[in-house]
């Protein structure tokens, strides 16, 4: 039987963090094979980590790393895999969002379909904003339109994966991890497992918007060159605008059916859209170059300033 371990990456979830310990160990515990639960605190301010020390003293099942300051979300689960010494592991959030109880259901799953990846799509989601859901829906359907892969939709990282993802997952070398995209270019098989996701126990959620739009951000540039043919159809249309106007207006002035003189509005009408484009197709250019910045300086994704175990 493969040994499992639950990553759980943490920031600031002093709150909910001893309860999560306290349901994941009992799931655990009926489970006839060796588990190990790994916490990442992702460099809290409020007094997770103690709690965890604590935990972990009395339970030498527990791991933790602890980050020398706050890295993201990501990154934390990455260091979870890339500390993994297990044939199996579980990806779960430390809010209990995501109902650790199902796990004994995802090795079922992954024992019957033989699949590599089990991973865990939300047939509901409560105690999340409307906005926060409606964006998140049309996003990863916006992100399939436009990546070279397929990603199941309405799933976050939770899912269990096996030691052959796990290894693969380890060379991959880039350090803006968009981790559930990763996970499906990986291919392999990999089946879905529906399941309702409850609210946040306690404590707030660290996901504001601007975060969000950074996530969504990397996901789009990490997966997909798309935005930059966009740039290149705007400029052509623009071409082609431009040479059609120009021969209207040049025949126009030879032959007298337009008048001159007239037209501020019509040049300032072009000189902002064009302007606009500009700008925009700029922008979708300086996204790939800072990519390029923050890839070729290969900083460490993440520090770790302590270990537990
Ligand atoms: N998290 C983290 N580092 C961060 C932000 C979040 O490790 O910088 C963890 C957090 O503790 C939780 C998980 O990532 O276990 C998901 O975060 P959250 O529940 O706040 O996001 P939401 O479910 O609201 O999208
Ligand atoms: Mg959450």
């Amino acid at each position: 039987m493969d040994s499992i371990t639950v990553i759980v990456p943490c920031y600031n979830e002093a709150a909910v963090i001893a309860a999560t310990y306290g349901r994941l160990r009992a799931v655990l515990d009926l489970l006839d094979r060796r588990t190990c639960i790994l916490f990442v605190d992702d460099g809290s301010i409020d007094g997770t980590f103690g709690i965890l020390s604590g935990i972990a003293e009395v339970d030498s099942s527990v791991r933790v790393l602890r980050f020398s300051r706050n890295f993201g979300h990501q990154a934390a689960v990455t260091a979870g895999i890339h500390h993994c010494d297990t044939g199996l592991a579980v990806i779960i959030d430390a809010d209990l969002q995501d109902p650790p109880e199902i796990i004994p259901e995802l090795l079922a799953t992954r024992d019957l379909e033989g699949a590599n990846v089990v991973y865990c799509v939300r047939k509901s989601r409560s105690g999340e904003g409307r906005f926060k859901l409606w964006t998140s829906k049309r996003f990863y359907r916006f992100l399939n339109c436009l990546s070279e892969v397929r990603f199941p939709v309405d799933t976050g990282d939770f899912r269990l994966i096996d030691s052959r993802i796990i290894e693969e997952f380890r060379r991959f070398k880039e350090r803006g991890k968009y981790i559930r995209g990763i996970i499906s270019w990986v291919g392999f098989k990999q089946v879905p497992f529906y399941y309702e996701r409850e609210s946040r126990l306690a404590g707030e959620t660290k996901y504001p918007f601007r975060r969000m739009l950074s996530f969504a951000s990397t996901a789009l540039f990490y997966f997909s060159k798309k935005p930059l043919l966009v740039a290149v159809g705007l400029g052509f249309a623009a071409v082609l605008i431009g040479l059609v106007l120009a021969l209207w207006y040049f025949f126009g002035k030879v032959f007298g059916y337009t008048g001159a003189a007239s037209g501020w509005t019509s040049i300032m009408i072009a000189v902002i859209f064009f302007g606009g484009i500009q700008l925009l197709t700029i922008g979708v250019l300086g996204q790939y170059i800072g990519i390029l910045f923050d890839e070729v300086k290969e900083r460490p994704e993440y520090i770790v300033e302590r270990t537990i175990n």
